[in-house]
Formats: structure tokens, sequence, C-alpha cells
């Protein structure tokens, strides 16, 4: 027994120790969740990871502070094919389920913009909130182990063949997460799990990711690396007020990663530089009040900013010369600012992964495989992908302990 804190590493005998009743692949947030359910109802849990330390997207989470859930989480919040599967896991283990969770174990946490809830301290309390529910709850763990061939036995249950020995199993929950931040031990075994006993899976792509450029748009926006500006960014009809930040590659900050979520190659994001204004009003006031175009902009933007806009949308900084109908246009560019990037950053910037296990191929209250009876999928691995703002996390949770709860 050794390694990570407060973890125990079951030994080498592992293969010789009687049957599992659940063993759980992967120690992220849904896996953690569930083995904690599933052991307080009483099971022999093991939950195996081939990482060395467990719940690492945790940890590095929300800048080290972990945007851990959402207080409005609604279905309209994920992207799924089919968008009444997330509504059961949902409603039955809400933000405010989890809340109590925290607020038990005493982790101080505050509330920030949009309805999301950070540590306050490090996202490390976090895991260890979880591991210490798994530790009460009488969880095994075996890190730092590859797992090779899963097998489904005649009769029910599964032989898993390991780097630590084989192990088997009445249910198997396969909590493996998706293809984002690889750096972090991501993986598509899930995927893999699931085509290997007869489930659909949907195409993956990056998502939460920041949007690149090329050519003549990449070296401007790469000029104003670092820059900030309070934005409605608008792609496929949804629309995110947040944050949009320049970057040495494109597009980034919150209004953007929302963004990509919705985001098809090809097509243009929109972006309205001055929410809430009536601009063409404004111009039509400037024009007659005489004040100069670039001073009146430098009172919502930052210079640096202006000053690009004013090179790429050259306009007479005095108005009163323009027509009207210029003046209309000009707001326009302004309000619904066209652009079509390059590409997204890919998984090794992005938070989440879009696509995964086709949720038709499980059910939606127990998690359980429709084809293969004993085998549960849950967390990201599946086809669910929520929006910024804590809400992957809230998933992550709450099909956690809905599979823990069925097992
Ligand atoms: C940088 C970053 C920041 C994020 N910030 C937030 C945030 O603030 N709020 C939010 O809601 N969401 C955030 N997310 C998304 C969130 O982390 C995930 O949606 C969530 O962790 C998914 O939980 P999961 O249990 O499905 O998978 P994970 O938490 O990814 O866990 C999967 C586990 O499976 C293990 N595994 C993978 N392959 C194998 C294998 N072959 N064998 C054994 N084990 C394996 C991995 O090592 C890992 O421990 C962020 C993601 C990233 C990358």
């Amino acid at each position: 027994m050794e390694g990570d804190k407060g973890v125990s590493y079951a030994d080498s005998q592992g293969a010789q120790s009687p049957e599992w009743d659940v063993i759980v692949l992967g120690a992220g947030a849904s896996g953690l969740m569930c083995a904690a359910t599933a052991g307080y109802r009483g099971k022999r849990v093991l939950v195996i990871d081939h990482a060395p330390k467990a719940a690492a997207k945790i940890r590095i989470s929300g800048g080290g502070k972990c945007n851990f859930t959402n207080l409005n989480v609604s279905p309209e919040h994920y992207i799924c094919r089919n968008p009444h599967f997330v509504k059961s896991a949902l409603s039955r283990y809400p933000s405010s389920a989890f809340i109590e969770l925290v607020d038990r174990h005493g982790l101080t946490y505050e509330t920030r913009e949009l309805g999301k809830l950070f540590c306050c301290e490090r996202a490390s309390d976090l895991i260890q909130i979880l591991r210490t529910e798994c530790d009460w709850a009488g969880v095994e763990f075996l890190l730092k182990t590859e797992v090779g061939k899963v097998e489904a036995k005649h009769g029910g249950g599964f032989i898993l063949k390991t780097s630590a020995g084989v192990f088997a199993c009445e249910k198997l929950v396969v909590a493996t997460g998706a293809l984002s931040f690889p750096k972090l031990k991501a993986s598509g075994f899930g995927y893999q799990l699931a085509r290997q006993f007869g489930l659909e899976v949907c195409a993956q792509s990056p998502g939460l990711v920041p949007l690149t450029f090329s050519g003549k748009w990449q070296q401007r926006f790469s000029s104003l690396s670092g820059l900030s500006m309070d934005v409605v960014v608008t792609v496929e009809g949804k629309h995110f007020s947040e944050a949009l930040l320049f970057t040495h590659h494109g597009l980034s900050g919150p209004g953007i990663l929302q963004a990509s979520n919705y985001w098809q190659p090809g097509k243009p994001i929109h972006i309205n530089l001055l929410p809430g204004l009536d601009v063409y009003a404004q111009l039509l006031a400037l024009k007659q009040s005489g004040q100069s175009l670039s001073k009146w902009l430098n009172q919502y933007w930052p210079k640096r900013f202006t000053q690009l806009w004013l090179e790429i949308f050259p306009m007479d900084s005095m108005l009163s010369n323009q027509p009207n109908e210029q003046l209309q246009a000009y707001a326009l560019q302004i309000m619904n600012w066209q652009l079509y990037p390059d590409d997204t950053a890919g998984y090794d910037k992005a938070e989440v992964t879009l696509g995964g296990i086709d949720t038709d191929e499980v059910s939606s209250k127990t998690f359980e495989a429709k084809k293969q009876p004993g085998l549960f999928f849950i967390g990201e691995v599946l086809d669910v992908t929520g929006q910024l703002g804590g809400y992957n996390f809230q998933w992550a949770w709450a099909s956690g302990v809905a599979c823990g709860l069925s097992l």
C-alpha cells in the first residue's frame, strides 16, 4: 500500500482476490462520484486508473480553483443528440445536492458571474473531499495501472486484464472521460470499449476551445495578445455575453470557448463589439456633436483595439461629412463583426470533447448499456457536453451518482 496520499492501492495479488461487485475504470470526476455512491450502498468497489494520481482534471480546472457546478443548471446548458437524455440524472442530482456535499466537508467557495461556483482556495480541496468520500465508502484504488483487455464472462460479469493482474467484476463502469488534454492521460479507451460491445459512437471534436486564425488575421490578433473585451459572440443562433481574449493564435476567452461548441468549420462567428448600445443612434449623435470617432470608441475599447479597428475599417474620424447610410453600415459592422476562424486549437487546449458514445445506447436512468447488461458508461465519454460554467462537472457528478445508485 503506497502512493497517492489517502488512496490505498490494491496489491499485485489482485488477480487472486475474489470478484469485485463493481470495477470503475477512471478515477476522474464521474468515476469517484460513482464509486463512493456504490460503496456506500455496500458494494465492493475497485477504481482502476492509468494515471499516477486521481482526478487530474479537477486539479487544474478553473485556473486551479475548479468551477465545480453552477447555481442554474438546466438541460439547455448541454449539447447532446438526444436533448432529453440529461434530464433524469440532472433532476435527481441537482447542483444543490453537490453543494450540500461540499458544505458538509467545510469547503470554502465563491459564487462568480452567471452562477458559477469556484473553490476559494485550491481545486485539490475538492479532490480531497471526493477521496474522503471514497475512503468512507470503502472504495479501493489501483492507480498507474494500464487496462489491456476487457472480456464479458459467460453468465454475466467481466474479466479485466491489466498491468497489475487480472480482475473480475460483476459490473463494470466506464468513466474514462474523453480526448481533451492528452497530457493529463486523457484517452479514447471508453470509445474503444463501447465499440467492442457493439455500441455506436458519435464523431468527436474539440469543445470549449480557442479558435485559431491564419494569415493577416492571426498577425492582427497576435499584436493584441492579452487584450480582453466584453462582447456578445453569436454562433448558430446561440448568443454568449462573455469576454473575448486576443491570443497569439487567434481568439479565446469565455465567449469564444462557448461559441466553439457550436462553431462549424467554414462558418463565421459574429461578434457584437458594443453590446447594449444602439450604435447607429450613437454615431448619429456623434455626427451632430462633432466629437471624434476614435475618442468615442476609446471610451469603450482598449486604445490598441480602436487603432487596429480603424486601420481595418477606416472611417473619417469626424463623422460630419458621412451620409447616414454609411453610418448605419458602420454601426452594423461594429455590432455584427463576422469572422471566419481557420480551425480550433485542438484537443491539447480543449476543455471538453464534443460527441462520444451515442446516448441512445445507454439508459438515462442507470447508464447501463442496452446491448450489454452489467456495462455502464458515465461522464464525458458519453455524447454529452456542457457549456462553460461548471456544467461539465455537474454532469460528471449527476451521471456518477445516478449510475452508482443503480449498481
Ligand atoms: C483544462 C480544463 C479545465 C476544465 N475546467 C472545468 C471547469 O472549471 N468546470 C467544469 O465543469 N468542467 C471543466 N472541465 C471539464 C471537466 O474536467 C470534465 O468534463 C470532467 O472532468 C469529465 O469527467 P469524467 O469523469 O468523465 O472524466 P475525467 O475527469 O477526464 O476522468 C477520466 C479518468 O479516466 C482515466 N483514464 C482515461 N483513459 C484511461 C485508460 N485507458 N485506462 C485507465 N484509466 C483511464 C483518466 O486518467 C482520468 O483519471 C475542464 C477540463 C479541462 C481539460
